[in-house]
């Protein structure tokens, strides 16, 4: 029995002083426990990641002044963050000593793109990684300082001595095994009774130089810790108490479903759900990890804990939407149906590398859904000689996500009677049997997710 869980907070979790004392007391309540101990694992302060990209940009485009005044910016943010946690004079100057070392090394980078003239993924993941290290500098101290009280060592651990990962700057793989491997030793200290605190988002590859894993990639990170340390659980500290039955801004009676299966939770992040992006789900599936999201803002409420198998009764999870998509429909050209269309319209969306969300074959007509993106408009090249393809923009995709649909009758019949006065444009089952998708104008949305929502829920 894994004596270890896994405590990620997100960028809002951490976003100011408030922020991050409320995550201390999440660390004491909901981490540490007689004989379990977390690894904290944190994004950047909310919004920061987005500062950096810019500071970037300005670089690049040789407006330097304003990339150091943004650094300044950062710096004031954070040591404004440090004092209002009012530590000690040690911690505090630890802290700061830290930040500084981050912000120099900044400004040289900056000055770095500037004199290149180029901004490499290499430089930039290194430019990222400022925000990761610059939290978990000041909460490493701030805990340090509050669990000294209990006797409880604190370890911070820069990711990027142990989270290696492939050279895919940018998109970095993390390799699992050698995380594994290079994890032992805090597995070992969070054995005999300490707490770690570590970076999400990034890593190094094998010659030590820094990489990021993606855009919002602190969760993966925190499930790739979970699994490399067999962990208990691994806990997403969010601003939404779970995976809701919908999207609560579109349907204000949605609620967090307390228990949802990995396979519903990917299901409903691929058709739109935003809280967790499916990958991040993948590694603690395969491990048998379950992973709980929960509200740093309230951290009372049980949140949403994802299981290996689905919880019993419970026969539709979630809708999840996605808007703003686009329909594309191929009409064969022809009179009698032709077995070569079909494949010519697969080729043609291989070349231009999309993947379409759901879709509905009859004969060699096919109809798409598919998230807006230039490259729609090249499919013509290929698939004009063979049919006619239009586009519909402005739909949007309502899917019913649920393991219990394939072998409960009746679920369709509720649904369309729950929409009928819809104009439903597309219908899709059976590809995922989990999820039935329609697809209706985006104007229709909030009506038919309101309505489905009340059928269901
Ligand atoms: N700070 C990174 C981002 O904003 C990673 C994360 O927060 O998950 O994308
Ligand atoms: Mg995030």
């Amino acid at each position: 029995m894994s004596r270890i869980v896994i405590q990620k907070f997100g960028g809002t979790s951490v976003e100011n002083a408030d922020a991050m004392q409320r995550a201390i007391e999440i660390v004491k309540r909901h981490g540490i426990k007689r004989g379990i101990r977390p690894l904290v694992v944190l994004s950047a302060c909310a919004g920061v990641t987005n500062l950096l990209i810019r500071i970037g940009e300005l670089s690049l485009l040789g407006k330097i002044d304003q990339a150091h005044k943004s650094i300044s910016d950062l710096d004031h943010r954070h040591f404004g963050i440090l004092h209002d946690l009012h530590l000690s004079l040690r911690s505090e100057q630890e802290a700061s000593l830290h930040l500084r070392y981050i912000w120099r090394e900044l400004r040289t980078l900056v000055r770095g793109v500037e004199l290149l003239g180029e901004l490499t993924p290499k430089m930039k993941d290194k430019l990222l990684s400022a925000g990761e290290r610059a939290s978990t500098a000041i909460f490493s101290q701030a805990l340090r300082e509050d669990l000294s009280e209990k006797d409880i060592t604190v370890y911070p651990y820069d990711a990027r001595e142990f989270f290696l990962t492939d050279s895919d700057f940018g998109l970095a793989r993390p390799q699992v095994g050698e995380i594994t491997k290079q994890m032992k030793l805090i597995g070992k200290k969070l054995a005999a009774g300490g707490v770690g605190v570590t970076q999400g988002f990034i890593g190094a590859n094998k010659r030590g130089e820094t990489t990021t894993i993606g855009r919002g990639g602190s969760d993966f990170s925190a499930t790739i810790m979970g699994v490399a340390l067999s962990a208990k659980e691994i806990q997403i500290w969010t601003d939404v108490a779970g995976i809701y039955t919908c999207d609560p801004r579109i349907v204000p009676q949605a609620y967090a479903q307390p228990l949802i299966s990995f396979q519903d939770a990917s299901t409903m992040a691929f058709f739109g759900a935003k809280v967790l992006h499916p990958e991040t789900i993948d590694p603690a599936v395969q491990a048998g990890i379950p992973v709980r999201v929960l509200s740093s803002k309230d951290p009372e409420r049980k949140g949403t804990t994802i299981l290996t198998q689905p919880p019993d009764g419970v026969i539709v999870a979630g809708i999840a939407i996605k808007r703003n998509i686009v329909l594309a429909k191929a009409v064969s050209n022809e009179m009698v149906p032709q077995s070569t269309t079909l494949s010519v319209i697969f080729d043609s969306l291989q070349d231009k590398k999309v993947i379409p969300l759901a879709s509905s074959i009859a004969f060699d007509d096919v109809l798409f859904a598919m998230e807006p993106h230039e490259k729609y408009s090249e499919l013509h090249q290929q698939i004009d000689r063979i049919a006619t393809l239009q586009f519909f923009p402005k739909r949007a995709m309502l899917t019913i996500v649920g393991q219990g649909l394939l072998n409960n009758p009746g679920i369709a019949a509720r649904l369309f009677s729950s929409i009928r006065h819809c104009n439903c444009e597309m219908i899709s089952y059976g590809g995922a049997s989990n999820a039935i998708n329609i697809v209706i104008p985006d104007d229709e949305v909030e009506n038919a997710a309101k309505s489905i929502h009340k059928e269901f829920f």
